[in-house]
């Protein structure tokens, strides 16, 4: 039962009516025995900034925060930790004695889920879709766990160029996604990944450009979008005989890492992973 001693936690997006992190973490917060509440906050863009005050100001512990916020989000927060300003964007926000902390719990939760489905990451090579915020967990998680080249399609060449700067060390190539280049990568590419929301509910039957007959025919791909949890990317892909990984990993391995920076207490997977079953 709710009641005045009932702690807050939230997920701030626009729109945020798809996602299943409410439903996540309250399973896992009743099964912990935990007095908490986590609840959908739709904001608006351009309400950014008096969302994040009004944490704070109506006593929430923390918050997610998904898209369209990760990255502006960083300007209204007291600090950010090493891993979310290596990323350049939060997902996790903590709230204690009135100062919010931003983390992001993305590049470990999308590791986590890799190594899940066996698909190794040391000395291969990776073909990215889209420049954002989730794209920069992707990135940051892939370089920490050893990927030997990392190339980029976006629609937008300049936004990704900024992005690529800000990861040192050279392992990565911006495209523009309709090159004829871009789609010469995909001979080279061991683990595909669709970072943009294309696809995403309602928007089935949108997809990003992918040339399949060029992908290496062992290449495993994965999708970050969990609803569906079959996007049209990953139909074809699965039709071609890839391995294929949805974003329910990667979103449940973020849940745990944000519960436990909460809480203190490391919640059960398996509750977590229930609810994405249970429909
Ligand atoms: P974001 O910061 O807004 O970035 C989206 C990227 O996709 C940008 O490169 C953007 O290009 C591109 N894009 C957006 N709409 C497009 C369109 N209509 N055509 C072509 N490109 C388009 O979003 P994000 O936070 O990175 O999230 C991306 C996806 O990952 C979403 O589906 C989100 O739900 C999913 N996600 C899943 C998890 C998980 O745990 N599974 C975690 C985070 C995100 P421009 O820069 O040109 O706009």
């Amino acid at each position: 039962m709710i009641t005045g001693k009932t702690k807050k936690i939230g997920i701030i997006g626009w729109p945020v009516g798809h996602s299943l992190s409410p439903a996540m973490h309250n399973a896992a917060l009743a099964d912990a025995g935990l007095d908490y509440v986590y609840v959908p906050l739709p904001v608006q863009p351009g309400q950014l900034k008096e969302a994040v005050a009004g944490l704070s100001a109506l006593g929430f512990s923390g918050a997610n925060v998904t898209i369209p916020h990760k990255v502006e989000v960083m300007q209204y927060l007291d600090d950010v930790d090493s891993t979310a300003r290596s990323v350049g964007a939060v997902n996790t926000i903590v709230i204690k004695e009135g100062k919010c902390i931003g983390y992001n719990t993305d590049a470990q939760g999308f590791i986590g889920a890799l190594q899940r489905s066996n698909i190794k990451v040391a000395d291969k090579q990776a073909v990215l879709l889209g420049a954002g915020g989730a794209a920069r967990a992707v990135v940051s998680g892939l370089l920490e766990a050893g990927i030997k080249k990392i190339s980029i399609g976006a629609r937008n060449r300049l936004k990704a160029d900024d992005f690529a700067k800000d990861f040192a060390g050279g392992l990565i190539t911006v495209y523009d996604w309709q090159d004829q280049s871009f789609q010469e990568t995909l001979a080279n590419c061991d683990i595909l990944i669709n970072c943009t929301p294309l696809g995403m509910t309602p928007k089935l039957e949108e997809t990003p450009p992918v040339e399949w007959t060029k992908l290496k025919k062992t290449a495993a791909v994965c999708d970050l979008i969990y609803n569906p949890p079959l996007t049209k990317f990953l139909d074809i892909a699965q039709e071609a005989g890839h391995l294929v990984i949805n974003g329910e990993g990667m979103l449940i391995g973020q849940g745990v890492v944000a519960f436990h920076l909460w809480t203190g207490i490391l919640p059960d997977y398996k509750i977590m992973e229930n609810i994405f079953h249970k429909k």
